[in-house]
């Protein structure tokens, strides 16, 4: 039976990063993989959690003594949850004055997620925008995407599909039944670097990408540029041939490294593990993009 439901941890509106023209991006919770560089730790988890802004905490301690799990602890450090033991009752946020606390992720339906959405039609007509679904990961939720999706169809909206591509396949093709763009993530295209930066080896997302290409569905390989990591030439000219060869006239976007989500680790009780690594100088950027540009494929560098 189709799931009706999703758990979305961020809706935002006028989004211009997300695909063509001015879009409302719908970011969904939870995914496979675990990219060191991850910008947002809090997509990571697939349920909804309680995030701590540790800035706005004051240390009062009413959080320890509010929570019936026992699951807040207050230290130097400030406040840490035992998310096994956390119920999601909310006393904490409840009780929180400065809103340190807050849940992130809200199961929502489509019908609450479209309504949202509709908002900005007449935007998305002036400009040629639409909807974006984003993670977190999409397919661990393909039954809400693809319905979602369907609602933006039959509304005349425009839909991208934002994926890291590791997922169930069938899921896959149900967006896919649905989606007038794909975002597709490739990272690394050795199965055990990937494996090591990520989580989980590159196989079914290279599958997967073939899967995209022969749908037909319009894409845009996007490529987060990581110094250290996958920035070697040899990895940049493995990527460049295999975009070449699965899905020869897919434009290359490169999102330069930037350290935007390091504060948000400590929300969630999780460790940034990439503290030393500094953004790519521009000389690095043109290098990465003249390497993708001599398989003659489109490249562009992302702001
Ligand atoms: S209730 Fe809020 S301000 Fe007080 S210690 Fe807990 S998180 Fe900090
Ligand atoms: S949501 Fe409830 S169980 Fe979880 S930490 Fe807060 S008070 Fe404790």
């Amino acid at each position: 039976m189709e799931n009706n439901t999703g758990i979305v941890f961020n809706i935002q509106r006028y989004s211009i990063d997300d695909g063509p023209g001015v879009r409302t991006t719908v970011f969904l919770k939870g995914c496979p993989l675990s990219c060191l560089w991850c910008s947002n730790p809090e997509s990571q988890r697939g349920l909804p959690e309680i995030t701590y802004r540790y800035t706005s905490c004051k240390r009062c301690g009413t959080c320890v003594q509010v929570c019936p799990a026992g699951a807040v602890t207050l230290d130097g450090g400030g406040v840490h949850i035992d998310r096994d033991a956390c119920t999601l009752c909310e006393e904490c946020v409840h009780h929180c004055v400065p809103e340190a606390l807050k849940v992130s992720g809200k199961k929502m339906t489509v019908d609450e997620v479209f309504k949202v959405v509709k908002r900005d039609a007449d935007y998305y007509e002036a400009s040629g925008g639409g909807v974006t679904a984003s993670g977190g990961e999409i397919l661990a939720q393909a039954d809400f995407v693809a319905a979602l999706f369907r609602r933006c169809r039959e509304a005349g909206y425009h839909t991208n599909a934002d994926t890291c591509g590791f997922g169930d396949p069938a899921a896959l093709c149900k967006i896919l039944e649905y989606s007038d763009l794909v975002f597709f993530d490739l990272k690394h295209l050795d199965p055990a670097k990937h494996r090591e930066y990520c989580g989980q080896s590159n196989e079914l997302i290279l599958d997967n990408l073939a899967r995209v290409v022969k749908k037909g569905v319009p894409m845009v390989i996007r490529v987060p540029l990581i110094p250290g990591y996958n920035n070697s030439e040899d990895n940049l000219r493995a990527l460049a041939e295999t975009v070449k060869a699965a899905a020869g006239d897919a434009p290359v976007n490169l999102l330069p490294y930037h350290r935007y989500g390091a504060n948000k680790y400590r929300m969630v009780d999780m460790t940034y593990r990439l503290e030393d690594v500094p953004e790519l100088t521009q000389e690095e950027l043109n290098k990465a993009k003249a390497i993708i540009d001599s398989y003659g494929l489109a490249c562009e560098i992302s702001k």
